[in-house]
């Protein structure tokens, strides 16, 4: 495949991520996350890309590292240049591990954006001017340390609270407490029935909430769609949308998809699932996993195109190895060096 230049260098290695707080959501609660990073390296320069792999989809890093490791003999030969051709050949070979996709994906637009001397976005043909406000996400606690999380936040100006559990009313009432600013509300696929679903929604119109995402079971499409009849607080997909085939199915249930790197397998995935939402007449977000700034960043350089940014989770580590992605006041602001943009930190 490669006519020129030299043969590629995988490495790939899994990482521990601290997290500043325990981190629980209606799926799950944990102290620390692991992702995939990546390293391809060609005519003397190296690209990094990083995945996280999502336990929902029953994907893990000892896996994600695996599935490079299978396919690496053909990896070693193809041009990065070649990156759409590249991320088919991916998929051919790779079925799943949308993780190690996303990171192999990042690898060469940085190994590409490096070899021309810009930064990712202008490959794109963005304006990085044009990034969103990212939202901050808090994760369930106790009235107390939820209060602490909402002021630990002040410097943004939206929050995304986490909920879909039994402590819906009291994280609501905590955070009320002490600011009055916009939230979103995740419930995670939380809330099992349309009954309860009607419920919360009607209750989340009366307190100062944007949208809403992922209030039922992601296979709850009509009962979301019957739910959504009867409220006028947008909804959106999180879990119920994997990459841009999983999209028709949601109009009329749902107004706008969050769609991550991690779960459609790319960056050019997450941009076509883009153009098909809005195709669609639904609005698009850009949503993150917890993962360092490699990860995060890279989503960063699209956001440009989308109505919502939740790109917080190199926000919610304490031992992030890089830095790349920044947030000013709440506006993501893209690092303006060549490929990512992404350094050590
Ligand atoms: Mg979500």
């Amino acid at each position: 495949m490669a006519a020129t230049g030299q043969r590629c260098r995988w490495e790939s290695r899994v990482i521990r991520l601290e997290l500043r707080h325990p981190w629980t959501t209606a799926l799950s609660t944990s102290d620390y996350r692991e992702t995939v990073v990546i390293h391809l390296t060609r005519d003397g320069v190296t690209g990094i890309g990083e995945g996280v792999p999502i336990p929902r989809y029953r994907e893990s890093p000892r896996e994600a590292v695996q599935a490079i490791d299978t396919i690496r003999p053909w990896l070693e030969g193809i041009d990065p240049w070649q990156f759409r051709k590249v991320m088919v050949g991916v998929s051919e070979r790779m079925p799943g591990q949308f993780a190690a996709k996303a990171a192999i994906d990042a690898a060469m637009f940085d190994w590409v954006g490096k070899q021309a001397g810009v930064p990712v976005y202008r490959i794109f043909g963005l304006d990085p001017e044009d990034a969103p406000v990212t939202s901050f996400s808090i994760g369930v606690d106790e009235p107390g340390p939820t209060r602490q999380k909402v002021l630990e936040a002040e410097a943004f100006p939206i929050l995304k609270l986490k909920m879909g559990l039994t402590s819906d009313e009291m994280t609501m009432a905590a955070v009320r407490d002490v600011t009055q600013k916009r939230v979103r509300v995740d419930a995670n696929e939380g809330w099992n029935t349309r009954e309860v679903a009607l419920q919360k929604l009607r209750w989340l119109e009366t307190q100062g909430v944007e949208f809403v995402e992922q209030p039922m079971p992601a296979e709850m499409i009509e009962a979301t769609r019957w739910v959504r009849a009867r409220v006028n607080l947008p909804i959106f997909a999180d879990e119920a949308v994997l990459g841009a085939e999983s999209i028709p199915g949601l109009v009329g249930a749902y107004d706008g998809v969050n769609i991550k790197i991690d779960k459609c397998g790319g960056l050019q995935e997450a941009l076509r699932m883009i153009h098909v939402a809005k195709t669609l007449g639904l609005k698009t977000m850009l949503g993150c996993m917890v993962a360092s700034s490699v990860n995060i960043t890279a989503a960063a350089h699209l956001a440009p195109l989308v109505d919502y940014a939740d790109l917080d989770g190199n926000l919610l580590v304490t031992n992030d190895p890089y830095r790349g992605v920044t947030v000013d006041h709440g506006k993501l602001v893209l690092p303006r060096g060549p490929g990512l943009g992404v350094t050590p930190a």
